[in-house]
């Protein structure tokens, strides 16, 4: 399968996420799985797609060519697409994914999550959408989610859309 990874292009301040990364990427390279990134080499986005491809898996960029420099292209990718924008670069990353994983990161990384998460619960794909929850960066905005199921912001039928890992055995199962 092909994934797409969203995380922070950043690394954070604790080590644990650089390394979390890392060992996602090689878990999804040996069990024969391919990644679907932003394209960049820096932050989580850039140990992520060295891990996988230093364990012989295929790493796919989509990089917009305006956040071209910012965002220090990868230069040993499998492939890489140049996209005229930040909205074909997440259109192309849904159409080319099988499953999507967001690690730790920001609002980027949130922007992307939402996307598929929403576009998940009104039907437009049904492929599964998981948070990699590393220590416990994502219990927040876990607790946000009850809250908006208890309040009725989120239907019932779609709490089964919100697949949680915390480790990358955990991710694997979920998507395989
Ligand atoms: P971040 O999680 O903010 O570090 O961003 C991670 C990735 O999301 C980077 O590749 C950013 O280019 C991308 N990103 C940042 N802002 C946005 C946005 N508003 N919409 C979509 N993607 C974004």
């Amino acid at each position: 399968m092909k994934i797409a990874v969203y995380c922070g292009s950043g690394l954070g301040v604790n080590p644990i996420y650089a390394e979390k990364a890392t060992e996602l990427g090689t878990v999804l390279a040996k069990h024969g799985h391919g990644v679907i990134y932003g394209g960049s080499k820096i932050g989580l986005m850039g140990k992520v797609a060295d891990a996988t491809l230093t364990a012989g898996g295929e790493v796919i960029g989509v990089m917009p060519t305006h956040l071209q420099k910012q965002e220090i292209v990868h230069a040993s990718l499998t492939e890489i697409h140049f996209v005229e924008s930040m909205h074909v670069r997440k259109a192309k990353m849904v159409d080319l994914a099988d499953a999507f994983i967001a690690l730790p990161g920001g609002g980027g990384t949130l922007d992307e999550y939402f996307e598929v998460f929403t576009w998940a619960q009104i039907g437009l794909h049904e492929k599964p959408v998981i948070l990699f929850n590393v220590n416990g960066f994502y219990d927040a905005l876990l607790q946000h989610f009850n809250r908006m199921l208890e309040e009725g912001f989120i239907r019932p039928e779609h709490k089964s859309l919100i697949r949680v890992a915390t480790t990358a055995e955990e991710v694997l199962a979920l998507i395989e």
